[in-house]
């Protein structure tokens, strides 16, 4: 079986596969979007992580008639109720500027005390077949945020992220452990169900 995986991203088309090997999902060929013909992707305006990565799934199994997998993720901060969430990747005024997204975050939280510095990252993965079902799920990874960058593996907001039970920040994890714990590493996890009952 042909499995979408509607996202260009090649660090996450390797993590579904290592996940599905792991896994013994046997029979799904996974392709990202750079392996089928281009269709017009439509931006991320949705109010939620759900309501993103669903309508992503949907627009790519309805272009290409393939089921479709995509996911929609952020950082939620405590202290900033939630916020940036969905404008995670554009939190600093530009789409996926990590360093300067980071720099206002890190401003943001200057004077908030060690023990108000929860987080969460956040992950919806939607499946969605052509024709027919539509599953969205949601994994998340707790941790405190930091007041200087540590660690070089990752991007976006690892380098300040220490997730629950650790002494280091996500950006010092090796990619093995951060797949294995992280909200992303959850979320695709839990939509296998669905996956392996669409192979067999
Ligand atoms: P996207 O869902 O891949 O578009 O990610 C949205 C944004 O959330 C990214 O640009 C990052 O700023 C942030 N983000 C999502 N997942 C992670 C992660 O695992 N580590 C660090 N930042 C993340």
């Amino acid at each position: 079986m042909k499995l979408l995986l509607a996202t260009r991203n090649a660090k996450k088309l390797g993590e579904l596969r290592r996940i599905l090997a792991a896994e013994g999902v046997a029979g799904v060929e996974v392709l990202g979007l750079a392996d089928v013909e281009e269709f017009p992707e439509a931006p991320e305006t949705g109010a939620t992580f759900e309501e993103n990565a669903l309508a992503k799934a949907r627009d790519a199994a309805a272009a290409t008639g393939l089921p479709a997998v995509a996911d929609d993720s952020g950082l939620a901060v405590d202290a900033l109720n939630g916020m940036p969430g969905v404008l995670s990747a554009r939190w600093a005024g530009r789409h996926g500027d990590d360093e300067a997204n980071l720099d206002l975050v890190l401003g943001q939280l200057a004077d908030t005390p060690d023990e108000r510095r929860g987080a969460g990252f956040v992950c919806a993965a939607a499946l969605v077949v052509p024709g027919g079902a539509e599953t969205v799920v949601r994994g998340e990874w707790r941790g405190t945020l930091i007041r200087q960058r540590k660690g070089v593996h990752g991007f976006g907001y690892d380098p300040i992220f220490v997730p629950e039970g650790e002494s280091r920040t996500s950006a010092e994890l090796d990619p093995a452990e951060k797949d294995a714990a992280s909200h992303r590493g959850r979320a695709l996890r839990a939509i296998l169900p669905h996956l392996r009952a669409l192979a067999s």
